[in-house]
């Protein structure tokens, strides 16, 4: 989480960087199953570039949040801060913008799950954490818990 491609504002990706975008999806893929994700932001392997890829396989480019319904609490974590999990706010229904892996492009309903899903994934696009969301108190929490985790795991190594 204290790496710098996290606080990076991820730039669009144009029609002629597909195929190195599309190389990285095996990889992506492994992660994503490997830590039980949701989804998987460039930015969280070190690539500056503005999409992510879901679960399901789905490679959403160059997302853009086009309608957004109210904001309700919503527990959740991140591949990135392993270990913990925090209350943020969260709209369950979005309409969203983006373009596919043929570049061509989609605008989509996603409700649930899903549509928290892609808020965290916007925001990591955006250089943000969802902990930024939080009060001070809060995140010192979840933090903490998360510094105990990678203790945890390091003695465990
Ligand atoms: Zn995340």
């Amino acid at each position: 989480m204290n790496d710098p491609a996290l606080r990076e504002v991820c730039p669009p990706v144009t029609q002629d960087e597909l195929d190195y975008i599309k190389s990285l999806i095996p990889e992506m893929t492994k992660i994503l199953n490997q830590e039980d994700g949701a989804a998987l932001a460039a930015n969280q392997v070190g690539v500056i570039k503005r999409f992510f890829l879901m679960k399901d396989g789905k490679l959403i480019i160059n997302p853009e949040i086009i309608e957004i319904g109210p904001l309700k609490p919503f527990e959740e974590g991140c591949l990135s801060i392993p270990g913990t999990s925090g209350t943020t706010q969260r709209a369950q229904t979005i309409k969203v913008k983006y373009r596919d892996e043929n570049f061509n492009e989609i605008e989509i309903e996603y409700k649930g799950i899903e549509a928290v899903a892609i808020q965290h994934e916007i925001d990591h696009l955006d250089g943000k954490l969802y902990t930024d969301q939080m009060q001070p108190m809060r995140r010192m929490l979840v933090l903490d818990k998360h510094r105990k985790f990678l203790k945890l795991r390091g003695r465990q190594r």
